[in-house]
This record gives structure tokens, C-alpha cells and sequence, in this order.
């Protein structure tokens, strides 16, 4: 087979990527690809396979990047978890960190503890996979692929299945990455193998997520390979029989089905007669203008956009003038001042004063309906489930009331607590007007949740 040099010397023309085509990602590969976008149907069916090749590789770059300042960050709170007190109410550094994470990149609190993981396995244990991300020979999902099927090697066994799979990486897709080093280590040591797939299915659990429109995914998630296997045959098998006697249902379906009347309880015979899982329009009800809730949410919307001024002021101050260490403090101390600001205000608007420490059940229900889910940034935890928090401390200065509490799940209640015992190193949660909650992160950056009422 002729090679891609030869092809072009054949075909004799002048191709715009064609000396592009192998460019090692980085600065001067983001010029090239940062050409006019319309110029792309100028373009031939060969040049944009290359460009498009050459936009991954800078993409694998960017997230080589990304993963390093994760690294960094990931290491100061280790040095910090050192002094970790072993109170149970507040987080450690190294929960605190998949905060940070989470919120700095907008993720949730499992996919920012996955690319902290991906990026201390990068650092620590796959440098060669590192640079080969760095370099655009892999992208995020070889790296990660490479470092999941390498997770719990002992050091010197996971260098050494690095560098035979490194080789030749660039041709090969995920699943046959996965394959590759699934057979090196049962080659090179089987024990670990095995060992390996023990500590992998300690974390056995059941998953759910919305999938949109009303619609949900439940799975079961790292059980033993043959367990599973028997479970999807059967179920395959029990499918078949049906689609033979008739059945309209894709298999897809039927499996689908089957396996939900099972987990329900329905014992089999039944479960094949269940009528069909048909999703069917669910009754909407007429959302009801309250208008005083309205004023008030873009009253709030207005507080929080003066928030968002004043902090963005102090950054660009604080950056001037070369005092970022001083940031978290500073914040902190700007949105206290907010806080005290508006006191004469909500005093007003307010009228404070319900007694005792627990909420009556009706602010309760107002609470949770100015916000759905828990007031961390990136928390998707229904409101239902949280516990009502008072932003400021009941007893101290803080009352039960509308413009002191918010609905926080347990662990960022947790996050909350950091504060107590270090005013440094802590998060800061404000409630400067009723249902306006802002973060202030460890590292000095904010984060500000307004009403969801929707
Ligand atoms: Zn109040
Ligand atoms: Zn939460």
C-alpha cells in the first residue's frame, strides 16, 4: 500500500494541511487551525480528515494542560491534609479539593473526583501516557482508558504494560487498548489479574441518572464479568422466545422491560405477560404566577449581579497590585460587608423572627420550593433530601428565617462547616439577601446560586 507522502506526490498538488498533517500540537498548531471557519469547504475531503486530526491533537493538548493544573492543585491540598483535623463534620483537604474541582469546571462532584484520580494516576504512575496526551498521540479517552485498565498494578508492572502499550497507541481505539493490556496482564501476572478484579467489583453499586424527558438509566456497575454475562444471556435468551411467539418489541425493548418487571419483584412467568413500558405524556400542571415570589426573585437577581461587580472589582484590584494570596480573604470579607449593607433592607422586606431553631413546615416548603436542589454550585441533590441550613449560625446572629436558610445535602453541609475551624483554608457561605447564596472557595474564587424557582 502506497503511504499517505506518496499518494500526495502522485496527486501533485499543493494541499493547504498537507505539511500540517503530523504538526505536534500546541501554540502554533492553534493558529493554523484558528483560520477562517467558512474556508473549510474550500477544503478537500482529504484535508479535512487531516484537519480534523490535527484539531484532536490539540484538544489532547489543552486537556494534557488541564490535567496538570488539577495535579498542582491536587498536590497543595495533600501538603494541607497533613494537618488535616480528624473531625468528622468538615471535610478533608482532599474532599475539599474535589469541591473546588467540581466547581472551578462546572462538573459534578463524581466526574471531578474521576479527572482528579486521572490526573495524579498522569503524574505519578503514567508518565509516558502523560506525554503522549501532551504530544496529541492519544486523546482523553485513550488516557484514561490506559489508566483505568492499569488501576491497582503494582508500580513496576504498570510501567512496564505502559510501555508496550504505548507503542503503536496511535492506531488503536480504546476497546482495543483496553484488550491489549487486559491480555499483557494476564500474561506478565495473572495474580494481579485476578486481584485486580477483586478490588474492582468492592465497588459494586446500583447507578442512577436522569437521561432527560422524563426518562431515567439504572445500572449495575462493576459485577463480576460472568454474573453480568449469565444475566444479559438469560435475559437474551428469554427475549428471543418471546419475539418468536409474536412479540412487536425490539429486543432491545423486551430486554429492557423484562429485566424492570424482575427487579420489581414480578417472579418471572408474569414479568413475560407485563404489558409493555410505553411512555406515556406525563399530566403537566399550569405553573402558578405568584407575583410577590417574582419581584422578589429579581430583586434578588439584582443583588446577586452586585455581588458578582464588587468581587470582579476586588479580583482586578488584588491582581494589580500582586496580592492574590490575600483573594479568599478579602472576598470573604467584601460580601460580609455586602451582607451588612443590605441589613436595613431586608429588615424591611423581611420580617424575621419565626422562634426556635427548626423551620415551621411552611417555611420549610418555601425554602425548598426558592430552591429545588442543595445551594452548592454544582449539588444536583433535591431540596426534599437536604437538610435547611442556616446560613448564619442560629443563636449566634443568625435566625430561622427566609433570609437565613437554604437547603444543603449532608456533605456540603460538610463543606460549609471547613470554615469553623479554618478561617483560611475553609469555603465561606454568605446569604447577603434572601435566597442569593455566595460561595467563597479556598482558593479565593466565588461562586454565586440565585433562586431556581422555575
Ligand atoms: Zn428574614
Ligand atoms: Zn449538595
Amino acid at each position: 500500500m502506497a503511504s499517505l507522502a506518496e499518494v500526495k506526490a502522485f496527486r501533485g498538488e499543493e494541499r493547504e494541511w498537507e505539511d500540517r498533517s503530523w504538526f505536534p500540537p500546541g501554540p502554533q498548531l492553534a493558529v493554523c487551525l484558528s483560520g477562517d471557519k467558512n474556508r473549510l469547504a474550500d477544503l478537500s475531503d482529504a484535508e479535512l480528515c487531516e484537519r480534523m486530526a490535527a484539531a484532536r491533537r490539540q484538544a489532547s493538548w489543552a486537556q494534557a494542560q488541564e490535567l496538570a493544573a488539577i495535579a498542582e492543585l491536587a498536590a497543595r491540598r495533600h501538603a494541607q491534609d497533613e494537618h488535616h483535623d480528624p473531625d468528622y463534620r468538615v471535610l478533608s483537604a482532599r474532599e475539599s479539593l474535589l469541591e473546588e474541582v467540581s466547581v472551578a469546571l462546572a462538573v459534578t462532584g463524581n466526574a471531578a473526583a474521576t479527572l482528579v484520580h486521572l490526573a495524579e494516576r498522569l503524574t505519578h504512575q503514567l508518565p509516558g501516557t502523560q506525554e503522549a496526551l501532551q504530544a496529541g498521540r492519544i486523546d482523553l479517552a485513550k488516557a484514561r482508558a490506559i489508566s483505568d485498565a492499569t488501576d491497582h498494578l503494582p508500580d513496576s508492572l504498570c510501567a512496564r504494560v505502559e510501555d508496550t502499550v504505548l507503542d503503536g497507541v496511535e492506531e488503536r481505539t480504546t476497546g482495543q487498548l483496553r484488550g491489549k493490556i487486559k491480555r499483557l496482564v494476564r500474561r506478565l501476572a495473572p495474580a494481579e489479574l485476578e486481584e485486580q478484579t477483586r478490588k474492582t467489583v468492592k465497588g459494586r453499586r446500583l447507578e442512577l441518572w436522569e437521561s432527560g424527558h422524563g426518562a431515567a438509566g439504572l445500572a449495575l456497575i462493576d459485577i463480576p464479568a460472568d454474573d453480568a454475562t449469565a444475566v444479559h444471556n438469560k435475559l437474551t435468551a428469554v427475549a428471543h422466545g418471546l419475539k418468536q411467539d409474536g412479540d412487536a418489541r425490539l429486543i432491545d425493548q423486551i430486554r429492557a422491560d423484562l429485566a424492570l418487571q424482575l427487579l420489581r419483584g414480578i417472579p418471572l412467568p408474569e414479568a413475560l405477560h407485563a404489558p409493555p413500558v410505553d411512555a406515556e405524556p406525563p399530566a403537566s400542571t399550569p405553573a402558578v404566577p405568584d407575583t410577590s415570589e417574582e419581584i422578589g426573585d429579581s430583586v434578588a437577581e439584582m443583588v446577586g449581579h452586585a455581588a458578582q461587580r464588587r468581587l470582579e472589582e476586588l479580583r482586578a484590584h488584588v491582581e494589580f497590585h500582586g496580592r492574590l494570596a490575600d483573594l479568599p480573604r478579602l472576598a470573604a470579607r467584601t460580601v460580609q460587608d455586602l451582607h451588612e449593607r443590605l441589613a436595613p433592607l431586608r429588615d424591611t422586606t423581611c420580617g424575621h423572627g419565626k422562634p426556635g431553631y427548626r423551620p415551621p413546615a411552611a417555611l420549610r416548603r418555601q425554602i425548598e420550593a426558592r430552591h429545588a436542589t442543595c445551594v452548592f454550585p454544582t449539588c444536583n441533590r433535591r431540596s426534599e433530601h437536604c437538610d435547611i441550613d442556616h446560613t448564619t449560625p442560629y443563636g449566634t446572629r443568625g435566625t430561622t428565617c427566609g433570609c437565613n436558610l437554604a437547603p444543603l445535602c449532608r456533605r456540603h453541609h460538610r463543606t460549609k462547616q471547613t470554615t469553623r475551624t479554618n478561617e483560611t483554608t475553609g469555603w465561606r457561605l454568605f446569604q447577603p439577601w434572601p435566597g442569593v447564596l455566595i460561595w467563597i472557595t479556598p482558593a479565593g474564587t466565588w461562586h454565586i446560586t440565585l433562586p431556581s424557582r422555575q
